[in-house]
């Protein structure tokens, strides 16, 4: 310890000290509770595709330090991957770059592109690493919040359209959204896209759910629209289509210019990473159509299961378009567990009262009080576990 008062974390940190999900675990494991809070599967992605990772880790391929940009074959399989299901094309050379996981895309293009006091819009609630993010970059974030509507959680397009000031240098979406579930439609991106053109903002969407939408319409990426691809960077991800979170293998895909800025500030993050697994992610995505219809079923299956599940139990379901989070409202459970309809009390009773662990959503605001009746629960685990997490939750209603 210093013999100063002044704190060790720096102030651009200070409100970030410690996460939600740590605690919540903890909890999990101390009370033998199903944890439905972290979003990871509980099972992992097609064998093939390890066999591959143990292949190229047995043939010295990928063990020693793989290309800055990532390796050629990772990076042809990427635009392979936008030009097929999407129509975007993509030079792998210079518009692809691999990253450790969508985490540092996040990290380095938001570390790249902002200036301290530039403004970024980002969806609220928004995913836990954005703000961080922004923060180290001494940037400032502007939320516009995403409210229920009709069963779902909708962006206000007048809201967002005040939201954007001379200060205002890009705008970070997600889509599918987490924790929300929410998936833009072809109306707000375009609307998204007019706004982003007259205002001449970047734009940074997340999409590492894009293989799970789960109405027939299918994924829509910002930068196939109007004006959007010279002035989007697409952040995607192995882990959560692949069922490999802990490979961290994810990527960028942009224009020259915004990959080349990009890769600056990623060089000195990581560098590289993940060498052979990067072997098999390009083998990942060159599966058949087969593997991800199976995939988002499978998953639309467990929606299913823990949506009709949490409104037996008495929660209101936001029934997900995408993602796997199902996020709820807990005040139709009156006062159960939580006389004041608090995400936290509720999230930190739960484990106690029903073995299951849940998020708060209102650890994912700025306006804390916005969040505070939601709590989100993962519903990418093995069908047996979501069943017995409904029969432990039934217990509530
Ligand atoms: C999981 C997640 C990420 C992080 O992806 P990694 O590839 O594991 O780093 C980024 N954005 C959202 C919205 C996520 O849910």
């Amino acid at each position: 310890m210093t013999s100063s008062a002044r704190p060790l974390l720096n102030r651009r940190l200070a409100e970030f000290g410690t996460t939600i999900f740590a605690e919540m675990s903890a909890l999990a494991v101390a009370t033998g509770s199903i944890n439905l809070g972290q979003g990871f599967p509980d099972t992992d992605g097609p064998e093939e595709i390890r066999e591959a990772a143990v292949r190229a880790l047995r043939d010295g391929r990928g063990n020693q330090y793989p290309p800055g940009p990532g390796i050629p074959e990772l990076r042809t399989a990427i635009a392979a991957h936008q030009e097929r299901r999407y129509g975007l094309s993509y030079d792998p050379d210079r518009e692809v770059l691999v990253t450790a996981g969508a985490t540092e895309a996040i990290a380095a293009t938001l570390l790249a592109l902002l200036e301290p006091g530039d403004e970024v819009i980002a969806l609220e609630p928004y995913y836990d690493s954005y703000a961080a993010c922004i923060a180290m970059a001494g940037a400032a974030r502007v939320p516009v919040t995403l409210r229920p509507h009709e069963g779902s959680f909708r962006l206000d397009l007048d809201e967002l359209r005040a939201a954007v000031t001379p200060r205002t240098r890009l705008l970070l979406i997600n889509t599918p959204h987490n924790p929300t579930g929410t998936v833009l439609t072809r109306e707000e991106l375009t609307e998204i896209a007019h706004l982003a053109v007259e205002r001449d903002l970047l734009v940074v969407t997340d999409e590492v759910y894009e293989h799970l939408v789960f109405d027939d319409a299918g994924h829509l990426p910002l930068a196939s629209f109007p004006g959007m691809r010279e002035r989007t960077v697409s952040i995607g991800s192995a882990g959560k289509t692949f069922s490999f979170t802990g490979w961290k293998v994810g990527w960028v895909t942009s224009t020259p210019d915004l990959v080349t800025a990009v890769r600056s500030a990623k060089q000195f993050l990581t560098y590289v990473s993940a060498g052979p697994f990067q072997y098999a992610v390009a083998e990942a995505l060159s599966l058949p159509d087969s593997y991800f219809t199976a995939f988002r079923e499978d998953m639309r299956e467990k929606r299913d299961l823990l949506s009709a599940g949490l409104r037996e139990a008495g929660f209101e379901v936001f029934t997900p378009a995408g993602t796997y989070f199902i996020t709820t409202d807990i005040r139709p459970l009156g006062a159960v567990l939580s006389e004041d309809g608090d995400g936290f009390t509720f999230c930190r009773a739960l484990p106690e009262r029903a073995g299951v662990v849940a998020i708060p959503n209102a650890v994912f605001y700025d306006h804390r009080e916005e969040g505070a009746p939601f709590v989100r629960f993962a519903f990418c685990k093995r069908t047996s576990v979501l069943e017995e997490a409904v029969a432990r939750l039934k217990h509530l209603a």
